[in-house]
């Protein structure tokens, strides 16, 4: 282990930006705002190493690193001219957590650290303010006891509550039948009196030695170690558990802990605290943007009990416009200096930060930087905007915006012309439009959408106890809490719709009241929201409507139109979608999709004219009676051919022939059974029969794929010659057409070759009749691992692969999608599978199925076009696998195919940088 502690201070720093692995992101932070000569409160950060050290030797820090400790108090003594632990001249600190990569919230910080009544008596001499010293010391014990003893904060409500009611008698408020929150309003913290205070701290601690047994330590040093104790131990608390698997951090990765002196908010008009963002994060657009409250500790901004105000109406550092509680308008010279750090910052780390600040007696200190999490949106306009500032390369300006991110964008949002029934306002904390049921607790909500109900998760505020019901949620709701919130943090970086703030709405016992009010701002009434009432949020407006109301597809900005086309110009995969009609060929396209990877036939038979003239088919006794029932179906079949060869003229696209067993097209119930036995003369009797002769033990290993044409060879007859028929008319319209004819699951060399030859039999009849020719390609998917490890054979037959990697996937791990919902959560859980299988590729597995496919097939055919469908073809993570495997195109739905670009250019510029450093750049 390298060195347990690294300070910084008065400009000074031995640690700097680059060792977040080693001080955690905050601690990487603040030694480097330090180095910079911005101002931060001196302090130290004991380093992950230790933290890993300490579990390791059963929760004992290891030797050496008390006295270290020490040492580190001892310079920050010197430096502040103060002791920690003294009366005189006391020393308060803050005890910091801090991970590599940011979980705001999830662990926990005990500010206001080294106070007992001498002390706190001390603190309050020194500062002029009684008030002020003694609400600072009854905050510190509430959080200590709490986060160090386990002592939870609800437990001391009834006491803050008496106090509440000792100051409001005090000034003369009649407080009697006030409840809780009424209560706060009338008497915030700021009017507690010192008297009231020093009653509150009494009975505070008799509440800790109640429930502990023991008083609560006076010892300064001992609240010390305490303190980075439960720091350490909080990685392990359940919230940071929860968080850390959502995000995929890993457990090992162990926090830092920052001791760092106190400053204070809270001393007076002339101090405050807030929060800031060098650009705005829900929107993206280039203003220096946050939130501050005047005479307030940092903890109160992020808790959203108090409304914050704008630092800044313009955000531009010029001034302007503003209704006076701006910082700006407060206390400009403060203003003036916060933004001139945000820009330097800005310039230091060529990336938004997000910064705490807090004001003491008109002194600035900032607290905390951090690239700032950000909706889909606004990573793309940054990222591009700051590619064009000069500030990043095209390239990284790729690099920058998570795939996943801009799911968001492409989602529709609330459609402007729907009728639609105002419920309230608030803030436009995370945009996109979500309908759901209200639920009220973060339980519910996870149980509700368990169920596959959507769901709108409503709370006063959220805390990091919720984030399960966030996630579960389709969006979020909060009747506090600023753009700041935890609420409005957290929806931002899962990409959820989140309303917050939203006063007019107050939550308890299970139902949400609802203020309505006129255009003039007068209340008009009130509404009352059930538990299961639907109600859809529009995140983008901080809108909040009753019932559901529809919505409109994407409109996509300029900036991401630029940064996929710099996307498209550096990758090498080409992205294909799944269309089966030609409205979802369209789609696929106007996202830019360059082909299609996969229609499905089978889709084509569910309208109703068709299922009878396939039920037909299904049920004739002869090859006469099915190809008397194909010929009913030849005609629909060849009319969608010809709208997706429209639709995608000049584009590859390749269609699959039948692939699901034949029971699936059979009535499901007697009223159909009944319809059915009209329509064809047989006796209902007859068809529950044959239904029950169709029906499989296992489907999806059954009667399916090309064995269909095996056995029925009429049925790819007729889809051949459909869409030889319709590429032959799109031609003969001078449109461009270049089909790609794909067989299922084959295995076997003899499967093709068969197959081949009738759609060879076909072409040739067809071409005569027509009296012209077209090129086609025949090809298959590779789903079963025989195909895989037989593709030499099989590319003897074939002109491509598609590998279908949904049923690769069960045909090789011998697990049926359908059924994984029982035990596949809890392989994740358990460590057998890193992620699920059939969202993110199995690469060590299928992936090397894939290979071997590739590796052999191209033995045999070197210019084997290779592809892959399935929903591995739209995630980020398989995408970077099939780059560096070398196929030629993905495959995914139309919604996915933007994702699929920008990952795969993400995969292409990650394979370059494997190869070495460019000649160039
Ligand atoms: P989190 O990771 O939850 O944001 P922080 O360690 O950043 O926790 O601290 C919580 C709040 O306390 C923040 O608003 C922070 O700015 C404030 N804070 C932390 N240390 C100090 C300090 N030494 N002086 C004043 N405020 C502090
Ligand atoms: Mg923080
Ligand atoms: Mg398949």
């Amino acid at each position: 282990m390298g060195r347990s502690i690294y300070f910084f201070g008065a400009g000074q720093a031995d640690g700097d930006a680059q060792q977040k692995d080693l001080l955690g992101g905050k601690g990487a932070g603040l030694a480097e705002m330090t180095r910079l000569g911005i101002p931060v409160p001196p302090g130290f950060t004991v380093t992950t190493e230790v933290c890993n050290a300490y579990y390791a030797a059963g929760k004992v820090l290891p030797a050496g690193v008390e006295d270290e400790i020490k040492a580190a108090i001892g310079r920050l003594e010197s430096l502040r001219g103060a002791r920690f632990g003294s009366a005189d001249a006391p020393l308060l600190v803050s005890v910091r957590s801090g991970a590599r990569a940011s979980m705001p919230g999830m662990m926990d910080t005990i500010l206001n650290l080294g106070l007992n009544d001498e002390i706190a008596q001390g603190l309050a001499r020194r500062t002029g303010s009684e008030r002020f010293a003694l609400d600072a010391y009854r905050r510190f014990i509430l959080a200590y006891a709490d986060i160090v003893l386990g002592v939870p904060r609800d437990r001391f409500e009834d006491a803050l509550g008496r106090a509440r009611r000792q100051a409001a008698a005090k000034l003369g408020v009649d407080a009697t039948r006030l409840n809780s929150a009424e209560l706060e309003r009338k008497v915030p913290d700021s009017l507690l009196d010192p008297e009231s205070l020093a009653a509150l701290i009494q009975r505070q601690k008799d509440i800790v030695l109640g429930a502990t047994g023991r008083p609560f330590p006076d010892d300064p040093a001992a609240q010390l170690w305490g303190a980075i104790r439960a720091v350490f131990d909080s990685w392990k608390n359940h919230r940071a558990e929860v968080y850390r698997k959502i995000h995929d951090i890993p457990e090992a990765w162990g926090t830092a802990c920052t001791i760092q002196v106190m400053v204070f908010g809270n001393l007076g008009d002339d101090s405050g605290t807030g929060v800031a963002f060098t650009r705005d994060p829900s929107t993206g657009e280039r203003r220096f943007y946050g939130e501050w409250l005047p005479n307030a500790q940092g903890e109160d901004v992020v808790a959203g009990v108090r409304t914050p105000h704008p630092l800044s109406l313009t955000g531009t550092g010029a001034g302007g416009a503003d209704d006076g509680s701006s910082l700006e308008a407060r206390m400009p010279a403060v203003y003036a200096e916060l933004f001139a750090v945000q820009g330097k910052l800005e310039q230091h780390f060529r990336e938004v930060q997000d910064l705490e600040f807090t004001i003491q007696q008109n002194e600035l200190f900032l607290l905390q930087c951090r690239a700032a999490k950000r909706t889909g949106r606004a990573a793309v306009r940054i990222a591009v905007e700051m590619a064009k500032e000069g500030l990043i390369s095209q390239r990284e300006a790729i690099l920058r915006v998570d795939p996943g991110s801009i799911d968001q964008l492409l989602h529709p949002s609330i459609d402007p012309s729907a009728p639609k029934e105002l419920l309230a306002r608030g803030l436009p904390a995370s945009p996109g439009a979500a309908t759901g049921q209200v639920v009220f607790s973060a339980d519910e909500a996870e149980r509700r959408a368990g169920q596959g109900r959507a769901v709108i998760l409503v709370r006063s505020e959220t805390s990091p106890e919720d984030i399960h019901g966030m996630k579960a949620a389709r969006g979020i709701l909060t009747a506090r809490g600023g753009m700041t919130s935890h609420a409005a943090v957290v929806a931002r970086g899962m990409g959820k719709s989140c309303v917050a703030g939203c006063s007019a709405i107050s939550v308890s016992q299970g139902r949400m009241a609802v203020t309505t009010y006129d255009d003039h701002g007068r209340t008009t009434g009130a509404i009352t929201v059930k538990d299961g009432d639907l109600i859809t949020l529009d995140g983008g407006t901080g809108t909040v409507y009753l019932g559901a109301v529809p919505t409109v597809p994407a409109a996509l900005s300029d900036e991401f139109g630029e940064l996929m086309a710099w996307a498209d110009a550096v990758r090498r995969l080409r992205v294909r979608s799944n269309a089966d009609t030609p409205h979802d060929a369209r789609t696929a396209r106007n996202f830019g999709a360059e082909g299609i990877g996969l229609c499905r036939t089978e889709h084509m038979f569910f309208d109703e004219e068709r299922i009878q003239a396939m039920r037909e088919m299904i049920l004739a006794d002869s090859e006469l009676g099915r190809r008397r029932a194909l010929a009913k179906l030849l005609p629909f079949q060849r009319s969608d051919f010809l709208g997706v060869f429209r639709e995608m003229a000049g584009l590859p696209v390749t269609i699959r022939l039948l692939d699901p067993p034949l029971h699936e097209f059979l009535p499901q119930d007697e009223a159909q059974l009944a319809q059915l036995s009209r329509a064809t003369g047989v006796s209902a009797e007859d068809l529950r029969h044959k239904s029950e002769e169709l029906a499989e033990y296992n489907p999806m290993l059954g009667h399916r794929g090309c064995r269909l044409a095996i056995t029925s060879p009429e049925i790819y007859e007729m889809q051949a010659r459909a869409i030889l028929e319709a590429a032959c008319e799109v031609a003969a319209a001078g449109i461009e057409v270049e089909p790609e004819i794909m067989i299922p699951l084959s295995m076997t060399r003899r499967e093709l070759s068969l197959t081949r030859a009738l759609v060879e039999e076909v072409a040739e009849k067809v071409f005569a009749e027509k009296g012209r020719r077209v090129d086609f390609r025949f090809g298959t998917m590779i789903e079963l691992p025989r195909a895989a490890l037989r593709a030499g054979e099989l590319a003897e037959e074939s002109e491509f692969f598609s590998f279908g990697t949904n049923d690769l996937t069960q045909t090789t791990l011998g697990i049926s999608r359908d059924d994984a919902g029982r035990f596949l959560g809890a392989y994740v859980e358990a460590g057998v599978f890193a992620k699920d299988p059939f969202q993110s590729l199995d690469v060590a597995g299928v992936g090397e199925l894939v290979e071997i496919g590739r590796d052999r097939g191209r033995a045999v055919r070197p210019g084997l076009k290779l592809g892959v469908c399935g929903e591995h073809g739209g995630d980020p993570s398989s995408i970077a696998f099939f780059e560096r495997a070398g196929l030629d195109y993905v495959s995914c739905s139309p919604f996915r195919v933007p994702i699929a670009r920008l990952a795969a250019a993400q995969a292409a510029l990650a394979a370059e940088a494997a190869r070495g450093p460019r000649a160039t750049d």
